[in-house]
């Protein structure tokens, strides 16, 4: 489910609806391009419906709003769902448990300085949260068998604050204004707040190279903008942008798509995985490794932009299995560079899935998991050639296959 923001040009005021997981602002009334950062996540509150009275008086719920892809690594099988849920993260009666459809049905607005009010704190933590949404999504019991591994990937988190009034006797919901709770029921709870933290405050990043000055190019929920005049593709933190190790394996006339991978290298001891050669013999792959594969060290090919869970892994699977027919050269700008939307953070959470996802014997794999560590992992990124082939993208070194359909639903996941 997609939210819409409203925002305000950082130059001309100008209203501009962004999608909440877009990183570049670009107003269509001067054109000025902007890249957000923050240094937590993303915080929005819903509309009020209040006329033009004071809004001093405000207070603010927190609701914690979780999206994330499940993987659970059990017995028989890799089981996987779609999380996407809103939770209360202060505990008080009679606020209603979770937003429900509330934000999808209105345009949020992001919280900033010049949002008056005072903002209760967050009496619940985000884990905490994210573990019940599992529960109630019956995700905790998952049927296979014993659970080896769970993991959470491609992660967002934001929070979306309620507005409350008073009035003599009663809490009121400010978007619909309902009332909520009698005031002498949640005299013992603390309702006093806190005012707009400094740290919450959106910052807007100029969108030039840091090294040459050109424009940096990239759609809105870009993660690693490039360069088209230098050849550098940066990685936004929060710390600005920051210069990233990249390559890509060219392609040829044919090519109409260059998708990104996160190439994570990485030891597992536990599994006595070290060197490619390591991971088809333990993985029971039905190839005989070459003699330089020894000298190779492991690495876990993750896509750089989401997907939905079964796709993510099978291409994930297909692309690490057939690495070595992947030639990379130094990272340069060429037509059609996919974005990044999932962060090199993510990538490293797939690990041990995608693990699990090669295995031709699961035995040999599976039951190893719950202690195996994930150590010396490092990350560039990649970009690999895909053909055209009517519904589906298909990644000739490789053999990986993307239908056209996921991709156009994985920027809206
Ligand atoms: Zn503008
Ligand atoms: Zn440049």
């Amino acid at each position: 489910m997609d939210i819409q923001v409203e925002q305000s040009c950082p130059q001309c005021g100008a209203p501009v609806t962004l999608s909440e997981d877009d990183r570049l602002l670009t107003c269509p009334f001067c054109g000025i391009k902007n890249f957000l950062q923050s240094k937590g996540a993303f915080r929005y509150i819903l509309p009020d419906k209040l006329d033009d009275t004071d809004r001093s008086q405000l207070i603010y719920a927190p609701y914690i709003r979780l999206k994330s892809n499940i993987f659970h690594v059990l017995e028989d099988t890799i089981s996987y769902k779609i999380l996407d849920t809103t939770q209360l993260g202060f505990v008080i009666p009679g606020l209603p448990p979770t937003l429900g459809m509330r934000p999808q049905a209105m345009k949020i607005k992001r919280l900033t300085l010049n949002t008056p009010g005072r903002f209760l704190r967050l009496s619940v933590k985000a884990k905490v949260i994210l573990e019940k949404a599992v529960k109630l999504s019956r995700l905790a019991q998952p049927k296979g068998g014993t659970l080896f591994h769970r993991a959470y990937i491609g992660d967002s988190i934001s929070f979306i604050y309620l507005p409350l009034n008073q009035d003599e006797t009663h809490l009121i919901d400010s978007v619909t204004d309902t009332p909520l709770v009698e005031l002498e029921e949640i005299t013992s709870y603390p309702l006093k707040g806190t005012p707009f933290n400094p740290r919450w405050q959106v910052r807007f990043l100029s969108t030039l190279c840091p090294r040459c000055g050109w424009n940096l190019e990239g759609e809105g929920d870009c993660l690693v903008p490039t360069c088209s005049n230098c050849d550098t593709a940066w990685e936004t933190s929060a710390h600005g942008l920051q210069q990233m190790e990249w390559y890509i394996q060219p392609g040829d006339r044919y090519t109409g798509l260059y998708l990104p991978f996160w190439k994570v290298k990485a030891h597992v001891p536990a599994l006595e995985i070290f060197s490619f050669t390591d991971f088809i013999k333990r993985t029971n792959q039905p190839i005989i490794p070459k003699p330089q594969w020894q000298d190779r060290v492991m690495s876990f090919w993750i896509p750089a932009f989401k997907m939905r869970p079964k796709i993510f892994l099978q291409v994930s699977r297909g692309v690490t299995i057939s690495q070595w027919r992947v030639n990379l050269v130094e990272g340069h700008i060429v037509p059609n560079l996919y974005p990044v939307n999932l962060p090199r953070s993510e990538a490293r959470q797939a690990i041990k899935v995608v693990l699990a996802a090669c295995a031709a014997s699961r035995k040999n794999i599976f039951p190893y998991l719950p202690e195996a560590r994930i150590k010396n992992a490092d990350s560039s990124l990649v970009y690999l050639p895909f053909v055209d082939q009517g519904h589906d993208w298909v990644q000739p070194e490789t053999g990986a296959v993307i239908s056209k359909s996921v991709l156009r639903f994985g920027r809206n996941l």
